[in-house]
């Protein structure tokens, strides 16, 4: 009897074994979370590819075959991937809005990158939008890694606990890498910068780095012509240690307006990750690569 018994029980959970969730994800910092939380178990697929900007990029008809045989789609938003959110409106596959979920800190577009320094900018672009690049604060991923255990373990009961071990582990190697970036910013805490387009708010938030501002907006749209001079202006009067430009964007505008500033050119920046090794490490990769490159230009 009990021989029947457990063999009963392990035909029955044989074929849920085999059916391991097929999870598409947006951009390589939400790849890497869900990577982890899978571990051994699978590999989620990514859309956006290598050079690309999150903002601004076209599925190719094979990626929207995968995103329509998903059991899952894991990505931020349409606030961040419009180019997503149309096809996702066509696709019966689930999805998982990180930026919409329970826990999710998120802030407005920093009115206060302009505003409350008391610059003279052109505020056209302000509508107190959320701003969409909040995997840059670590408590975010920190929430995300359980809530994507959560869901895949919905998906896959058999797993459940797997995922939920390993969404533990991946949350202590953040904590880790957020405790040596804090202490890596720390110094830096006053230093005012430049980046290209606005999307380290929560990153400077989260650090304490107090004099972030941006050429490009949010979005990363190109800059109107009178937020270039005032920026170019400011950069002249000595208001900013250094200027970063970004992999996904041409550094000429940057450099143009640098000259005959006292402003240092800083390394290239690559907020989402798009030039980095995909996979299981590149939310710490792409974290850790920003502290070090602020920390290589900015340290007094
Ligand atoms: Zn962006």
């Amino acid at each position: 009897m009990r021989y029947i018994i457990s063999f009963l029980l392990a035909s029955v959970a044989m074929p849920a074994a085999a059916e391991l969730p097929r999870v598409v994800t947006d951009i390589p910092p939400v790849q890497a979370l869900v990577a982890q939380v899978m571990g051994d178990l699978g590999t989620p697929v990514l859309l956006l590819e290598k050079g690309a900007d999150e903002h601004d990029f076209a599925l190719r008809p094979s990626q929207m075959r995968d995103i329509s045989k998903a059991d899952l789609v894991v990505w931020i938003g349409p606030e961040l991937t419009p180019w997503l959110e149309r096809a996702l409106e066509g696709s019966p596959a689930p999805a998982l809005a990180l930026l919409d979920a329970e826990g999710t800190q998120t802030r407005a577009f920093a009115e206060g990158e302009a505003e409350e320094e008391g610059e003279d900018h052109d505020h056209g672009h302000d509508h107190g939008n959320i701003d969409p690049h909040a995997w840059m604060d670590p408590a975010n991923a920190e929430v995300w890694l359980d809530l994507i255990a959560a869901r895949l373990g919905e998906l896959d009961p058999a797993e459940a606990a797997t995922y939920a071990a390993n969404a533990a582990a991946a949350k202590a190697r953040v904590q880790a890498m957020d405790a040596k970036i804090a202490s890596q910013m720390k110094p830096l805490a006053d230093q005012r910068f430049v980046t290209f387009h606005a999307a380290y708010g929560y990153f400077a938030a989260h650090y304490g780095l107090t004099g972030a501002a941006s050429l490009a907006l949010g979005d990363a749209a190109a800059p109107g012509a009178a937020r270039l001079s005032a920026l170019s202006a400011e950069m002249k009067a000595g208001a900013y240690a250094c200027a970063f430009p970004e992999i996904q964007h041409d550094p000429a505008v940057l450099t143009q307006i640098m000259a005959d500033s006292p402003t240092r050119l800083g390394g290239t920046l690559d907020p989402v990750g798009s030039s980095l090794d995909f996979g299981a490490g590149a939310y710490e990769d792409l974290m850790r690569r920003i502290a070090t490159t602020l920390q290589a230009c900015l340290q007094p």
